[in-house]
């Protein structure tokens, strides 16, 4: 059963959210779905989840696996696409095949080799995108630029993960402006690799831009936005 106001309040933010994705699009000369939403519901329950995905939502993203599997499970009928945007650690990698039909947080050739002997044992298919470190943080999880361009060598190596892009958390800067640095790093870094002769197939997706600067993220050429305080409102300021 899902409660009527949470269902309008979040459908006005997707309005909102969606509307202003298309004319970013169109700003920078791509088509008005050129990019794909996903609504990060980490710390929210599944009422939300149902409640975005009445409004048409499919792509739902959650940066702990043991956040998310009970959540899954409470969503059950409806069929969604779940993506693991926080980090995984290599010893949960099993936890996560299968649940999620993307990871946009492999960052490390440890962790993509991982993921591929899991995958490969239990049969099953999962996209991964290379979480790229240009902010060189110490406090930040994401590869190196060196240690991605070994990700990316090792991705046509790869059985049963397929490795679809390139995925961004940059610093955390109020003035979305002083992000837009970051976002065409990653686009360059994307370019510099298939210059490199890294197949276009590895590097299609570029998961960057996050509520306050989705819009600049997707005038530098993201295709995956990851969205969360926009549509479902803000997170408990303790929560992850
Ligand atoms: C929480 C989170 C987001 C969404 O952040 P909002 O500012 O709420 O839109 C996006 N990406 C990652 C990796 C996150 O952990």
């Amino acid at each position: 059963m899902i409660d009527a106001s949470l269902e309008r309040a979040i459908a006005a933010n997707l309005a909102v959210v969606r509307a202003r994705m298309a004319a970013a699009a169109v700003r920078a000369g791509r088509p008005a779905d050129a990019v794909r939403l996903i609504a990060v519901s980490k710390t929210f329950g599944p009422e939300h989840v149902l409640a975005a995905a009445a409004c048409g939502q499919r792509d739902f993203g959650e940066n702990r696996v043991q956040e998310a599997l009970p959540k899954m499970a409470a969503c059950g009928g409806t069929p969604l696409n779940w993506h693991l945007i926080g980090h995984l650690q290599s010893n949960k990698a099993r936890k996560a095949v299968g649940p999620f039909a993307a990871i946009h947080s492999i960052d490390s050739l440890d962790l993509l080799r991982r993921l591929d002997a899991v995958a490969s044992g239990e049969g099953r298919e999962v996209t991964a995108l290379v979480q790229v470190d240009l902010a060189g943080e110490a406090t930040k999880f994401g590869a190196p630029p060196g240690q991605a361009q070994a990700m990316l060598d090792e991705a046509g190596r790869c059985q049963r993960v397929r490795v679809a892009g390139l995925m961004l958390m940059p610093p955390l800067l109020d003035d979305p402006e002083q992000v837009r640095p970051y976002f065409r790093r990653l686009r360059a870094f994307r370019d510099e690799q298939a210059a490199r002769g890294v197949a276009p197939a590895h590097l299609a997706e570029l998961s960057m831009g996050m509520s306050h600067d989705f819009e600049v993220a997707i005038e530098e050429g993201a295709t995956m936005v990851r969205v969360g305080t926009a549509i479902f409102g803000h997170r408990p300021a303790t929560g992850p």
